[in-house]
């Protein structure tokens, strides 16, 4: 086996080691340190508690946000809170619209694990009518260049849910002819 290359620069480093598995780092001090992946995986026991329902809304194709009980009050969550952060009172589920409007997003164009395959890909903020706050998700079936704020979009749900965040996306709704972009 022949020995690791030597690098002085730690970006050449992680690409030597991807492709050849090691390589020798060189810092300034002309101090030689051998450089392996060492891969490992956790599997974490983790409860959503009282989030669960939004998760089991998720995959039976529910959207749920959160209301505040305090009749005074009111507030609607678009991404469902325990209780209000307007008057501190515990909130209750409902459902929330499966069309709504992008308030802002962004194209990631670098991404963790679970979306390296999807990489470059769109993160929204959806705005829901009567609701008022926002919830963030992906957004598909769009390049950068079409999306825009105020852009009418409707949820997909993941036909194999895995009870997570991905198991919900939003995509383009085609505009009917006399709806025009309420921001631009
Ligand atoms: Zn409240």
């Amino acid at each position: 086996m022949p020995a690791p290359r030597k690098f002085t620069k730690f970006r050449e480093v992680q690409a030597e080691i991807d492709k050849n598995g090691a390589a020798l780092f060189v810092d300034k001090e002309g101090v030689e340190s051998l450089i392996i992946h060492s891969p490992y995986t956790i599997h974490y026991i983790h409860s959503y508690a009282e989030d669960s329902a939004f998760f089991l809304g998720l995959a039976s194709g529910v959207l749920r946000g959160s209301k505040c009980s305090k009749a005074s009050c009111g507030f609607v969550y678009g991404t469902p809170r325990g209780h209000c952060m307007v008057c501190g009172s515990p909130t209750t589920w409902i459902e929330l619209p499966k069309e709504g409007r992008i308030h802002s997003w962004t194209t990631c164009h670098f991404g963790g694990e679970a979306f390296l395959k999807e990489t470059p890909y769109n993160l929204a903020m959806v705005e829901f009518d009567g609701v008022g706050s926002l919830l963030l998700v992906r957004l598909k079936e769009c390049t950068e260049s079409e999306i825009y704020i105020g852009m009418p979009v409707e949820a997909r749900f993941e036909p194999k849910p895995k009870y997570s965040i991905t198991d919900i996306w939003f995509v383009p709704k085609p505009a009917a002819a006399s709806e025009k972009p309420r921001r631009g």
